[in-house]
């Protein structure tokens, strides 16, 4: 098996500080599962959802459906009071930092520790752990249309 530069684990424990929530651009994209778990944590119906909080990206050949965000850049979802559907917040949210492009490299790590400063801090996850997020992530398919 090929050596990563996380064999060791690495350190990460989430500070609450809300950097990956809100302020800057970007997409929240949403699988089948997802979805699912919002609509039941909201007790709304698929359709209201996505009409209500989702929008379709363009990202070449197909569209994903990603979660919207305020003008501010704020995730919809995202209030003083912390994730409204945290107990059923996307595996986007739920395994960040552990993502393909975040532990590609000690170098894409220390990069990542600049916008999260849970990085590098509080417990060690294990080798084990990071590749069960980052399969956990292969095996959870997007929407897309
Ligand atoms: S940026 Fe990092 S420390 Fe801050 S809320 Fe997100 S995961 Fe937690
Ligand atoms: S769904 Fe929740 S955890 Fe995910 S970006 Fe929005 S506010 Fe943050």
């Amino acid at each position: 098996m090929s050596k990563k530069f996380y064999d060791d684990g690495l350190k990460f424990e989430c500070t609450r500080c809300s950097y990956c929530c809100r302020h800057e651009p970007g997409y929240v994209f949403l699988s089948k599962n997802d979805l699912g778990g919002m609509v039941r944590e909201l007790k709304i119906s698929e359709k209201k959802f996505i009409d209500k909080y989702c929008t379709k990206v363009d990202i070449g050949f197909f569209k994903r459906l990603s979660l919207i965000e305020k003008e501010n850049h704020d995730c919809i979802f995202w209030s003083e009071q912390g994730c409204a559907v945290y107990k059923a917040r996307p595996l986007q949210c739920r395994s960040y930092p552990f993502w393909t492009q975040v532990v590609e490299s000690e170098e894409s790590w220390q990069e990542e520790s600049q916008s999260c400063p849970g990085i590098g801090k509080g417990k060690t996850h294990s080798k084990e752990d990071i590749d069960d997020w980052l399969e956990k992530r292969i095996n959870d398919s997007l929407i897309s249309s």
